[in-house]
């Protein structure tokens, strides 16, 4: 149905369509409700190359392009929106080494990230810091060839249990967003502690931790890229990122789609099935249709980003394209599952059910990476020029 899936993807999102219904599905209400970090599907995700999908083959990923990683998570998604993270982070913490890094430390970090020894987070919002991340307060301090890292981060997707963190931290004083530079900090870093794990609405077992740095030591082949580039970097791994978000804000609002449309066919009120009132059909019209809008808007928009690369200079189109793709994506998702909730009636509001948990699932990607007021002020600010 899609446009521009080769064969090749289309077999690809099969086989991932089969794996989550038979191995993440039956796990996904027991993930959310016990509220445990699911390492047995981490242990899946790396059997089948998931983990390390969009990540360069000489460093042991798959090499997969940006539409077939974004059909991987949005599949699981349709699923478990915790399950998908798992895919969607382990790309956000490994893009800036893929963007930024050397061959020397794409060698030494990505490897063990892309092969899926490791798992990766990517730190950089702070208490006082969310939406302008370029106000961040974390320092790094320079000396003896290297630098010390000293502040607190929060809400950090996996900090408590990835290996490979990427950090962003101040090298200037007043510098703001261009005194950032980005480091590759290993997890167990003298210095480095986990702190609070966060208690949450939705997306749960997937852990969310505040992070402590005191004075820990970072040498400069840590740094990616230069100094001062840390913002630059962060901005461009989003640029890409955000289409992992879309990808599960997608799947979460296929999965509810799904669900809400079998219940219409099974279940019967007034001696007809629920199915054959037209109101409820004008719903799930607008449901599909919604999906579908941000279906093709996400695959264009990986298109795009495909054909930019890896290059670490801003492009217009790419920012934009990736931001309208997370906003139509999770806006969708939020209003799709509310309104699986709807059509579910009374046994949509209850656990049994899985329509309540994609409802709070979708709420995050409103949220994370960027809120969707802040993708608007990045679709505006990035809007094709017009003549006065
Ligand atoms: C579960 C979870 C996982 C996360 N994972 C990560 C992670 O892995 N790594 C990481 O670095 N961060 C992560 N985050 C942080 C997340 O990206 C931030 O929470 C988000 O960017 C918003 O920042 P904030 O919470 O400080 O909200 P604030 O910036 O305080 O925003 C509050 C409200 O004000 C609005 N607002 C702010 N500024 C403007 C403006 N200029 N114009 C209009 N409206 C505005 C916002 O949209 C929002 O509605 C995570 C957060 C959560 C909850």
């Amino acid at each position: 149905m899609s446009r521009g899936l080769t064969e090749e993807q289309v077999l690809f999102q099969a086989t991932v369509r089969r794996l989550a219904e038979e191995r993440i599905q039956p796990r996904a209400a027991a993930i959310d409700r016990e509220d445990q970090f699911p390492w047995d599907l981490v242990e899946l995700f790396r059997e089948y190359g998931l983990l390390g999908l969009g990540m360069p083959e000489s460093c042991g990923g798959g090499g997969a392009d940006m539409l077939t990683t974004a059909l991987a998570i949005e599949e699981v998604a349709r699923v478990s929106g915790t399950a998908s993270l798992l895919i969607a982070v382990q790309h956000l913490g490994a893009l800036p080494i893929m963007l930024a890094g050397t061959p020397e430390q794409q060698r030494r970090f990505l490897s063990p990230v892309a092969r899926g020894d490791h798992l990766a987070a990517f730190a950089l919002t702070e208490p006082e810091a969310g939406s302008d991340a370029g106000a961040a307060r974390t320092k790094a301090v320079a000396g003896g060839g290297g630098w010390r890292i000293t502040g607190s981060k929060i809400f950090i997707t996996h900090g408590s249990v990835a290996k490979t963190l990427v950090v962003f931290a101040a090298t200037e004083e007043e510098g703001r967003s261009q005194g950032m530079s980005a480091f590759v900090v290993p997890v167990g870093a003298a210095g480095l502690s986990v702190g609070h794990i966060e208690d949450k609405l939705g997306i749960r077992g997937s852990e969310t931790a505040q992070l402590q740095f005191d004075g820990v030591r970072v040498e400069r082949d840590q740094l990616l890229g230069r100094v001062g580039e840390g913002f630059k970097i962060a901005m461009r791994t989003l640029d890409r990122s955000r289409l992992g978000i879309a990808a599960q804000a997608l799947g979460i609002a296929q999965g509810a789609f799904d669900a809400a449309h079998a219940h219409l066919a099974e279940r019967r009120q007034f001696g007809r099935a629920l199915k054959e009132f037209q109101g409820l059909q004008w719903m799930l019209a607008d449901m599909a249709t919604k999906i579908e809008a941000s279906r093709q808007l996400l695959y264009t928009a990986c298109d795009v980003v495909e054909a930019a690369g890896f290059a670490i200079d801003s492009s217009a189109d790419v920012t934009r394209m990736s931001a309208m793709a997370k906003l139509m994506a999770s806006d969708t998702a939020m209003q799709v599952t509310t309104d699986a909730v709807q059509l579910f009636g009374g046994y949509g509001y209850i656990r049994d059910y899985p329509v309540e948990r994609m409802m709070r699932d979708a709420k995050i990607t409103q949220i994370y990476e960027g809120t969707n007021q802040v993708q608007r002020i990045v679709i505006f600010r990035n809007l094709p020029e017009v003549a006065p």
